[in-house]
């Protein structure tokens, strides 16, 4: 299992008199670290104090809606001077709130914002509350980042979005997420997600229909408890709650999400570690291999030279791994629902290693797939269907367009062959491969329902929609 962490815990309030025991409970549950937020200068300077004893705490800064009338230009300066020590990975939680207005609007909005200047100021992402204020907060948040807000990229890797914040124990509705994640701030999704009946809350239903690359485990502790500890003091040994209710929503397992949202809050708040790279990755209950980062394709919306991730696995790997090291991996292929010819690169371009590793799985009772871009008899200058008949269970192609001129933009391939000879080859493919699945990702501007009609009437076979994560 790896690691959890809870973004958002206040350990830092009265109800933790003990937090070493605290957190000995949260690490039992592997709960390895935990992000504690102040509220105000006496809180902000505790949430350092537990960062400094304990190795697992980091902390946030600031002052909260609900104390923003206690803020002046002193405490914040001192806010900003705090910012600077080592664990201190972000200015929060800050925000607003206008369902108890215990400090003015006005006033709230003036401190938030002066905080947000803070944060661009001193590059560290900023963890905000929210309630009842979407408006407002959203009319900031659009304008701020308008306005020059760029945190440095203090890792070895790009990111496609540009990471601010997170909008913490997140409870607002679908556009709201949407157009939070779209600046670039994640969703700190707290035990609220586990009131009501599982599936039908507001917030359940957001949380079922956005990303998971953009969700952050959090227990708001010592508020929110999750179920079953509902009405109790929350604590961060509560997380594996929250990500076991995500998941369930997700589709994906606990182990998914608990990995994805570890590798989120490490890309955030550079708190854990980025994973190392692997050949071999489980998703659900299928495996996957990494063969190769090399392609013949460069499409624009892939992040092979980039980050690389899938899912919160790492798939940067140095060296390509060998059909004995894959098959290593594999041991018995009966216990994955299927073992998957995937990863960043394009799979045909070792079609000799598909083939031995396919061999092997189905030799040993094992389903196999394979994921292309569909140019493997480019690749190879040859037909290559014959070869794979027998060791191919399904083959998911990315059809991208439906437009060969689009499809050559997207896909970085100028010659012009390479979209005929997909087409052939999804075709050709019925008389070889059991099942045929031909994808397009999620990309701005696509006609979902008419490239789904261009699969299943020209080319007959199944269609699926991939989101661009
Ligand atoms: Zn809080």
């Amino acid at each position: 299992m790896t690691y959890l962490v809870d973004t958002h815990s206040h350990l830092n309030h009265d109800k933790f008199p003990d937090v070493s025991e605290t957190l000995e409970r949260a690490a039992a549950e592997g709960v390895e670290y935990v992000l504690v937020p102040g509220w105000d200068l006496p809180s902000s300077e505790k949430a350092v104090e537990l960062a400094e004893r304990f190795r697992g705490v980091y902390a946030a800064v600031g002052y909260h809606p609900h104390d923003a009338s206690k803020a002046d230009d002193s405490s914040l300066r001192q806010i900003a001077d705090m910012s600077s020590h080592e664990k201190v990975v972000a200015i929060g939680e800050i925000g607003l709130d206008y369902h108890y207005n215990l400090s003015p609007p006005e006033t709230q909005k003036r401190i938030f914002e002066a905080q947000i200047e803070i944060a661009k100021s001193v590059k560290l992402p900023v963890s905000i509350h929210n309630r009842e204020s979407d408006q407002d907060l959203m009319e900031i948040l659009d304008r701020q980042v308008r306005n020059e807000w760029v945190l440095p990229r203090r890792f070895d890797y790009q990111i496609r979005l540009q990471p601010r914040g997170v909008l913490h124990s997140f409870n607002s509705g679908y556009d709201m997420a949407r157009r939070a994640t779209g600046l670039g701030f994640y969703l700190g999704i707290s035990g609220m997600i586990t009131f009501g009946k599982s599936g039908e809350s507001d917030l359940q239903k957001v949380v079922a229909s956005i990303e998971p690359e953009f969700f952050l485990a959090e227990t708001d502790a010592p508020y929110l408890a999750p179920v079953p500890h509902r009405g109790k003091t929350n604590e961060p040994a509560f997380v594996p709650h929250i990500v076991a209710k995500i998941a369930e929503l997700q589709g994906l397992t606990a182990e998914d999400i608990g990995r994805i949202t570890s590798y989120n809050a490490y890309k955030l708040f550079g708190i854990g570690e980025k994973p190392a790279p692997k050949i071999a990755y489980q998703i659900r209950d299928s495996l996957y291999l990494n063969l190769t980062l090399r392609c013949d394709a460069d499409c624009i919306f892939c992040d092979r030279k980039g980050e690389a991730m899938v899912k919160g696995h790492n798939l940067h790997i140095e060296k390509e791994p060998t059909s004995e090291e894959l098959i290593r991996e594999i041991g018995d292929p009966k216990q994955f629902k299927e073992i998957v010819f995937c990863g960043y690169g394009e799979p045909t371009i070792r079609l000799e290693i598909v083939k031995k590793v396919a061999r092997y799985v189905k030799e040993n009772g094992g389903m196999t797939r394979l994921d292309t871009d569909g140019h493997g008899n480019i690749i190879n200058h040859r037909d290559i269907l014959p070869e794979v008949k027998g060791l191919i269970d399904a083959v998911s192609i990315s059809l991208n367009s439906t437009d060969p001129a689009e499809y050559a933009k997207l896909m970085g391939t100028p010659n012009g062959k390479q979209w005929e000879s997909m087409i052939e080859f999804a075709r050709e493919a019925k008389d070889y491969i059991p099942r045929i699945y031909m994808s397009v990702v999620g990309v701005d501007g696509l006609d979902v329902e008419s490239t789904k009609e261009f699969v299943e009437k020209k080319i007959g076979t199944e269609f699926r929609f991939r989101p661009l994560f």
